[in-house]
């Protein structure tokens, strides 16, 4: 068929986030359209978020076992066919362990010969200090390749969309509860972020997204914005997701870039 988006069988796709939960948020959609093409999706995860709030029920000394299997159910909601759980201490990633996670990602990159490689932008999506640990690492690793390394993504978000899911929650009677939305205002999504240059419609992936979201039931709670979206919100705010090509010396795959049209 003319201008179908090709197949993508026996290509390896890498995200390399920080928390169980970032993959859904950030690019569930992407990740879920990618398995959809064929495409073998790994997530390299660099912690169990121990630290993550909100543990409901779970005690906190569960919690990253219990995000471990969230992750993983995640992972079956979006296509996910590989998780790698590291153990870097959750709340440190800026800091903690550098020189062990840039030799784990390089190590998968040389190993798996990934098409692409996706990860948080400068910005962390939102300033979060463990997702721009994550940033630089994979920068680092992926610029030490030269012109072998994978063309490398920085997902992004626009500002207001956060602001927009929080208002219609607070609109349907959510509370936000009294440390905030995750301990975070939801104005800081996409504040002060480097513009994306593609945008991927994953509309029809969005059921799949907020599955892949609802998962980290421990980070979403009863009553949490996510929880009632309604399936004209969902496609409206899930429904497309943004990217920025890193511009450094790469390899010409675009396998991104093709699921842009
Ligand atoms: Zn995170």
């Amino acid at each position: 068929m003319a201008g179908a988006t090709p197949r993508l069988d026996g290509q390896v796709v890498l995200a390399v986030f920080a928390h169980p939960d970032d993959e859904s948020l950030a690019c569930g959609g992407t990740l879920a359209r990618l398995a959809d093409l064929g495409a073998s999706v790994v997530v390299m995860c660099a912690s169990h978020g121990e630290r993550g709030s909100d543990a409901g029920p779970v005690r906190d000394d569960d919690l990253g076992r219990a995000r471990a299997l969230e992750m993983r159910a995640a992972a079956r909601a979006l296509g996910i066919s590989e998780v790698q759980l590291f153990a870097h201490p959750d709340g440190e990633l800026r800091w903690a362990e550098v020189t062990l996670f840039n030799a784990e990602i390089l190590l998968f990159i040389r190993q798996r010969r990934p098409s692409a490689v996706i990860t948080f932008g400068e910005d962390g999506l939102y300033w979060h200090p463990d997702h721009i640990g994550v940033y630089e690492r994979v920068l680092t690793a992926v610029k030490s390749l030269g012109d072998d390394a994978p063309p490398l993504y920085f997902v992004t978000m626009p500002t207001g969309v956060m602001p927009e899911i929080v208002q219609s929650a607070v609109a349907r009677g959510w509370a936000p509860p009294a440390k905030g939305f995750w301990s975070i205002t939801p104005e800081s999504f996409g504040l002060l972020a480097e513009p994306h240059t593609m945008a991927i419609d994953v509309a029809d992936a969005v059921p799949r997204k907020l599955s892949g979201i609802l998962a980290h039931g421990t980070q979403m709670g009863t009553g949490h914005p996510f929880s009632d979206l309604s399936p004209v919100d969902a496609r409206r705010w899930l429904g497309r997701e943004y990217f920025r090509r890193a511009d450094i010396p790469c390899r010409p795959d675009r396998i991104l870039e093709d699921l842009c049209t």
